[in-house]
C-alpha cells in the first residue's frame, strides 16, 4: 500500500529477498529450537492419535473430542452442517461450517453436509445448489455424498409407528390454538389433551390416514406422549408429524404428513453415525427432547449434542427471513447483492474465502452469543487482500492531461511490480503517451494550498506519477462555461526511476493512465448496508436503517491496460483507491465493471 506521504525521494524498487535472508542468518539457532519444539508437543498429540493443526488453546468443544477419542468413547469424530433449504447461507453460517468442517479435519475424522428439508413449504432445490456452490467454495468437502433428511422420512415414519407401539405417541386432533393453550407456560404446567389415553390400535389407523392424505391438513398432529407437565416446554408432548399437502422439492407427492424438525434432526445424526452435533444455542432447551428420542427408539448410535454462540456481525442482518426481506422487496438487486452479508454476496465483492476462514477462526466458540464488530471482519479482509491483490491503477473521476513535450503517437512502456513484495506475481505493463486520466481530485488550481495540506498536484508545480514521470502543471484549459476540459502539463525527463534535478520538489505521488491505452470500466463503491449498527433495534423497522448511500455506481472510470484481462482468479488493489474484484453480474467483455470489497483504511473507525 502506498499513499501520497510516500517519500519524494524515488527509491528503485528493491525485493526484500535480502533483508530475510539477513534475518535467518541472525536468529537461525532460535528458530530451530522453536520449531523443534512445536514438533515434539505435535508427536505427543500424534501419540494420541490426535493431529493437531496449530498449538492454538482449544475451545471447550475441541476439549470434549480430545477427551472422548483420548477415552476410548468415540473412535473417530463425525460432524455434520445440517442446513435448511430456505435461503442462501450467510456469514453466521460460515461460524457453523468452518466449526464442524475444521473439526473433522483436525481430528482426522468427517464431517457430512444433510439438507434438513423437512418442511416442503419453504424449502428449494435452488437453495440446496447454492448452499453447496458456497461450501465449496468456502473450501471445505463433505464427506461422500450429501444427505438429506428427506432421505429418511421411510424410517422415521417406521420410527413414529414403533413410539405409538410402544405406548409413547398419539393422534392429537386439538387444534393449533388449542394445542398451544394446553401446553402451559413457562410458570404453569400444561393440560393432557383429551387425546392423549386414545387406544393404541386407532392411534396406528388414525397416524396411516394422516400419512395416506386423508385427513385435512390442521385437523391431527402426532405428538410424543412424555410429560405435560415437564419444567421444559418441549417435552410438554411435542409435535412429531404435521399434515402438509405439499410436494417436496425431492420426495414429491410421496407423503402428506411432515417430521419435525426434532423428530428428524438427531435420528439422523443416529443414522449418520455422527458423534459430536453441534448447534446453536437456541437449541440448547431442545437437546433433552434430542436425548429422549434417541433413548426411546432402536436407533444404531447415540450422538451427542453440544451447542455454542451464534455469530451476530453489527451493521447487517444474519437472519434468513430478513435476509430474503431484502431481496423480496428489492433492496437489493439478489441474495448475491455485494452489500449483502451472504456467502455469495461477500463472493461476488471479492471477499477471499481464505480471508472468511481466518476470521471464523478467530471466534472464540463459546456458551454464549455475541455481536462482532465489522471492523474485525474486516480486518482479515485487508489484511489477505493486502498480501494478494494484484496492484493496479485505475481513475475513478478522470480528468485529461496533456503532456506537451510527449511527441504525438509515442508510446513508452514503462513497468510497475504486480505486487510490491511479491516477485511470483509478475510485473505489469505501463504504456506512457502524450495524453493521460489523473483523477480530477488529484488536481487544484488553488496555488495558495499548502504542500503539506494537498500533496497532488496544483497549477505550476510538480507532481511524481506513480511508477512513471514527475510532470509540472502548466495551464488549465476550460470551456466557455468555466468547467474545466484538460490540464496542459510537461514531464520532466529522465525522472523514471531516478530523482528530478534540484529545485523541483513534488508535492507527492498520484497516479494516472495513459489516455489511448486504457480500458473503459465502472466502478462501484459499497459502504455498509446498514447505517445502524444493530438494525431494527429499539422497536424500529430493519428496514428503516437501511443505509441510502450504500452503493455509488461510478461510470468512465479509466483503468490501466492490464484490467482488460481481470477475472475472477484474481483480486486488485486499486492503488490509492481500495480493494476490487471483476463483477460477475454486470461486467461484458468489453466493459469491465469492479466491486469495491473494501477501501484501504477503515473509515468508520475514525466516526
Ligand atoms: P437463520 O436464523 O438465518 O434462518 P438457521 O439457524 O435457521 O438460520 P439453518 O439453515 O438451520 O439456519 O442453519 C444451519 C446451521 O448453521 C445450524 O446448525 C445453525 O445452528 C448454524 N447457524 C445458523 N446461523 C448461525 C449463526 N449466526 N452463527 C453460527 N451458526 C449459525
Ligand atoms: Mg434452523
Amino acid at each position: 500500500m502506498w499513499n501520497e506521504n510516500e517519500k519524494m525521494v524515488f527509491v528503485p524498487y528493491r525485493r526484500p529477498r535480502q533483508v530475510c535472508a539477513l534475518v535467518l542468518a541472525l536468529y537461525k539457532d532460535a528458530l530451530i529450537a522453536i520449531i523443534a519444539g512445536f514438533h515434539a508437543s505435535r508427536h505427543s498429540l500424534a501419540a494420541h492419535g490426535i493431529l493437531m493443526e496449530d498449538a492454538k488453546p482449544q475451545n471447550f468443544i475441541q476439549q470434549i473430542i480430545a477427551k472422548d477419542l483420548d477415552q476410548g468413547v468415540v473412535k473417530s469424530v463425525v460432524t455434520r452442517f445440517p442446513p435448511e433449504p430456505n435461503g442462501y447461507l450467510h456469514i453466521g453460517h460460515a461460524k457453523s461450517i468452518c466449526l464442524n468442517f475444521g473439526l473433522a479435519s483436525q481430528f482426522g475424522g468427517r464431517c457430512n453436509l444433510r439438507f434438513d428439508d423437512t418442511n416442503p413449504e419453504k424449502e428449494e432445490d435452488e437453495y440446496v445448489r447454492a448452499i453447496e456452490a458456497d461450501v465449496n467454495w468456502l473450501g471445505f468437502q463433505w464427506s461422500g455424498d450429501v444427505h438429506y433428511a428427506s432421505d429418511y422420512f421411510p424410517q422415521l415414519y417406521d420410527w413414529a409407528v414403533h413410539l405409538v407401539n410402544t405406548g409413547k405417541a398419539y393422534v392429537c386432533e386439538l387444534s393449533a390454538e388449542d394445542t398451544r393453550l394446553y401446553r402451559g407456560t413457562l410458570t404453569e404446567p400444561g393440560k393432557n389433551s383429551p387425546y392423549r389415553e386414545r387406544p393404541l390400535a386407532e392411534n396406528l389407523q388414525l397416524l396411516e390416514k394422516m400419512r395416506n392424505g386423508e385427513i385435512e391438513e390442521g385437523k391431527m398432529t402426532l405428538r410424543a406422549k412424555i410429560d405435560m407437565a415437564a419444567a421444559n416446554i418441549n417435552l410438554r408432548d411435542p409435535v412429531l408429524y404435521r399434515i402438509k399437502r405439499k410436494a417436496h422439492h425431492r420426495t414429491g407427492d410421496a407423503w402428506n404428513i411432515y417430521p419435525s424438525y426434532d423428530f428428524a434432526h438427531g435420528q439422523g445424526d443416529a443414522l449418520e453415525g455422527v458423534t459430536h452435533s453441534i448447534c446453536t444455542l437456541e437449541f440448547e432447551d431442545h437437546r433433552p427432547l434430542y436425548e429422549w428420542f434417541l433413548d426411546n427408539l432402536p436407533v444404531p448410535a447415540k450422538p451427542r449434542q453440544y451447542e455454542f454462540g451464534r455469530l451476530n456481525l453489527n451493521y447487517t442482518v444474519t437472519s434468513k427471513r430478513k435476509l430474503r426481506q431484502l431481496v423480496d422487496e428489492e433492496h437489493v438487486d439478489g441474495w448475491d447483492d455485494p452489500r449483502m452479508p451472504t456467502l455469495s454476496g461477500l463472493r461476488r465483492r471479492g471477499v477471499p474465502p481464505e480471508a472468511i476462514r481466518h476470521f471464523c477462526d478467530s471466534l472464540a466458540v463459546a456458551k454464549t452469543d455475541g455481536t462482532v464488530d465489522m471492523a474485525q471482519f474486516e480486518h482479515f479482509i485487508r489484511d489477505d487482500l493486502n498480501n494478494n491483490a494484484h496492484r493496479a491503477m485505475c481513475v475513478l473521476h478522470p480528468l485529461k492531461v496533456v503532456l506537451t513535450n510527449v511527441a504525438e503517437g509515442q508510446v513508452e512502456m514503462l513497468g510497475a511490480p504486480a505486487h510490491p513484495n511479491r516477485d511470483d506475481l509478475g510485473d505489469r505493463a505501463l504504456p506512457f503517451t502524450r495524453e493521460i486520466y489523473i483523477d480530477s481530485n488529484d488536481f487544484s488550481e488553488d496555488t495558495s494550498l499548502s504542500r503539506k495540506k494537498f500533496k497532488r498536484l496544483v497549477l505550476g508545480e510538480w507532481v511524481r506519477l506513480r511508477s512513471a514521470y514527475v510532470i509540472r502543471a502548466d495551464e488549465v484549459v476550460k470551456d466557455a462555461n468555466g468547467e474545466i476540459l484538460y490540464l496542459n502539463a510537461s514531464i520532466v525527463p529522465d525522472t523514471v526511476g531516478e530523482n528530478p534535478p534540484e529545485g523541483i520538489n513534488p508535492r507527492g505521488v498520484i497516479h494516472w493512465v495513459s489516455a489511448s491505452q486504457c480500458v473503459d470500466c465502472e466502478v462501484r463503491l459499497y459502504d455498509r448496508l446498514f447505517s445502524e449498527p444493530s438494525p431494527g433495534a429499539a422497536g424500529r423497522d430493519f428496514l428503516d436503517d437501511i443505509n441510502p448511500a450504500s452503493l455509488t455506481i461510478l461510470t468512465g472510470c479509466k483503468g490501466e491496460i492490464g484490467l482488460g484481462n481481470a477475472d475472477h482468479s484474481r483480486h486488485y488493489q486499486f492503488e490509492r483507491e481500495g480493494y476490487f474484484y471483476l463483477d460477475s453480474r454486470y461486467s461484458s467483455a468489453d466493459k469491465p465493471v469492479f466491486n469495491e470489497t473494501i477501501g484501504l483504511k477503515d473509515n468508520w473507525a475514525k466516526g
